[in-house]
């Protein structure tokens, strides 16, 4: 059997119920799979234990359900992968491009938090239960350019707008830039599709896949919803959890910050009905890449 030519995925941190930024890019993924005739993958990055909330997974699973949105194969959780980023780590460690960190933020705040070198003055676990981070070296001069498929040519000089980032917290959990890039290439991920509010985050990807041998997948940044007065939506009211018990406003509102056409799910009532519809409906090429201001999209009872 081939491996598909294409497969994306949906990778929720379960920090809360899922709100429409998120249904934004479950359903963009979703449908840029669908339209390259790929497969669809949900994966729980539950890494960050002090920032999840007790029974998110299952909910925001539950809520995916809702919309019609179910994994194509087996749900990876990364809270059950600590050797495989281990391995990675310490693939990166033996070969030196890995580091152990004592730098504290305080340590950094001269140089705007950015780490070019280490410069703290004390070993933090002579006098706390933490370890050293782990740290990516990223020498002078490292810039990054990638083609993302809707936001255009980005470039990035990671060693001075990122610096050295970190891999593994001195706190001991796993940073969400090594898992992301570990667990995109276990899962034959070859299109990442997510919001924008990642896009700073990609050059840094790349530089860890190249650091591992990894391939690079191809990238799709969804433009961010904002609200009226042009605040983030994750800091607005718009920022309320979607209502898996009544998925079509919702999945309407964000069919057209997706750009598309709102006729094509006017006349639906169920939400396969909808889902089909899109499919039919799509074309790519017309989502765009400005912010979308949510009282265009007259979402506030979907929310
Ligand atoms: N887990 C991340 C989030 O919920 C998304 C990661 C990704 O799509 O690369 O913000």
């Amino acid at each position: 059997m081939s491996l598909p030519s294409y497969c994306g995925r949906f990778a929720p941190s379960p920090t809360g119920p899922l709100h429409f930024g998120s249904l934004l890019a479950a359903f963009g993924s979703w449908l840029l799979a669908r339209h390259a005739g790929g497969q669809w993958l949900v994966r729980i990055e539950d890494l960050d234990p002090p920032r999840e909330v007790a029974g998110a997974a299952e909910e925001q699973l539950h809520t995916l359900i809702g919309f019609g949105l179910a994994s194509d194969g087996k749900i990876l959780r990364q809270s059950e992968r600590g050797a495989v980023y281990q391995a990675a780590l310490d693939r990166l460690l033996a070969e030196g491009t890995a580091f152990a960190c004592h730098c504290s933020r305080s340590d950094l705040a001269s140089n705007g938090g950015i780490h070019q070198r280490c410069v703290a003055t004390t070993h933090r676990h002579g006098r706390s239960k933490q370890g050293p981070a782990i740290r990516l070296r990223v020498p002078a001069g490292t810039r990054l350019c990638f083609d993302d498929a809707v936001q255009g040519r980005i470039t990035q000089d990671v060693s001075t707008e990122v610096g050295d980032f970190v891999l593994k917290r001195a706190d001991g959990y796993w940073a969400y830039q090594l898992a992301v890039v570990v667990d995109d290439a276990a899962q034959g991920i070859t299109d990442v599709v997510r919001g924008a509010d990642l896009l700073d985050s990609t050059p840094r990807q790349i530089l860890l896949q190249r650091a591992l041998g990894l391939p690079t997948p191809r990238y799709t940044h969804l433009p961010l919803v904002i609200d009226k007065a042009g605040r983030k939506l994750s800091k607005s009211l718009a920022a309320l959890p979607i209502d898996a018990g009544d998925p079509l406003p919702a999945l309407r509102a964000a069919w057209q910050a997706l750009g598309q056409p709102p006729a094509a799910l006017a006349h639906v009532d169920t939400v396969a009905d909808a889902l089909a519809a899109a499919q039919d409906a799509f074309a790519p090429q017309r989502i765009p890449n400005a912010p979308i201001a949510l009282h265009n999209m007259r979402v506030t009872d979907a929310v």
